[in-house]
């Protein structure tokens, strides 16, 4: 297999392509070109649709194998067959309030990263919503209401969203990048996809994102869950700023 080329992650604003068809399999649709994220690192995958000689086929989402993305169509989708010329569009709702969401993530692990020294054991999230896991035995006083006035003034201060890949050496020199990505990068991997929020955050992620903090909008932290021994969750909500 030649492998698809991940459109997406040269260019997250990308919402509308051509492609061919390079296999049509029961685990779903490969193209030689995608921008559909197949999901990874907490954001889940894009919907979509391809159109083909009059034919529309629904894309209810995409899982990455080595080399290819599978798009998987709705039930009972018609399938385009090997070397059809198609036009691939992602829902754009869906995939622009997912970046949104991904890019405050990023935001709100750069904020509790900087002022509480707490490290992020795990994240995920649904369009406008996310959560984020962390150890932390005392929970200040006034955290929440902290930690969400921080969060939206870093957002007002417009930051710069800046991806790009980076030698292993160069990316594991980074603090931050080490403590929280050291283990999940393999060894094999000697260039490293890097998304900085300049001056906040630097992460090791191979997610879509926004291209400046204020793009996030509001962000809410909707509560501080106590999950035991000192494991919190915290949920957030964006909405329009
Ligand atoms: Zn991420």
């Amino acid at each position: 297999m030649v492998g698809t080329l991940r459109l997406e992650l040269g260019d997250a604003t990308l919402r509308e392509w051509d492609a061919t068809v390079l296999a049509t399999t029961e685990d779903g649709i490969v193209l030689d070109r995608s921008a559909f994220y197949p999901g990874g690192g907490g954001q889940p995958p894009d919907t979509g649709v391809l159109l083909w000689q009059g034919v529309q086929t629904r894309i209810a989402g995409a899982r990455k194998t080595a080399d290819d993305v599978y798009l998987i169509p709705a039930d009972g989708e018609p399938m385009p067959p090997p070397g059809t010329s198609v036009r691939g569009a992602l829902d754009d709702d869906r995939r622009s309030a997912l970046m949104r969401t991904h890019s405050a993530l990023h935001l709100l692990n750069g904020v509790v990263w900087r002022d509480f020294g707490l490290l992020v054991t795990s994240a995920g999230m649904e369009p406008l919503e996310g959560r984020m896991d962390f150890d932390l035995p005392q929970v200040p006083d006034g955290f929440r209401e902290q930690v969400q006035a921080t969060c939206n003034a870093e957002i007002q201060a417009d930051r710069q969203i800046v991806v790009r890949a980076m030698p292993r050496p160069e990316a594991f020199a980074i603090e931050q990048v080490a403590r929280a990505a050291r283990d999940l990068v393999p060894e094999h991997i000697q260039e490293v996809r890097i998304v900085e929020i300049v001056g906040l955050d630097v992460e090791a992620d191979g997610g879509t994102h926004v291209a400046s903090t204020r793009q996030i909008g509001n962000l809410e932290i909707v509560k501080v869950e106590n999950k035991g021994k000192g494991f919190r969750r915290l949920r957030i909500r964006l909405t329009d700023g």
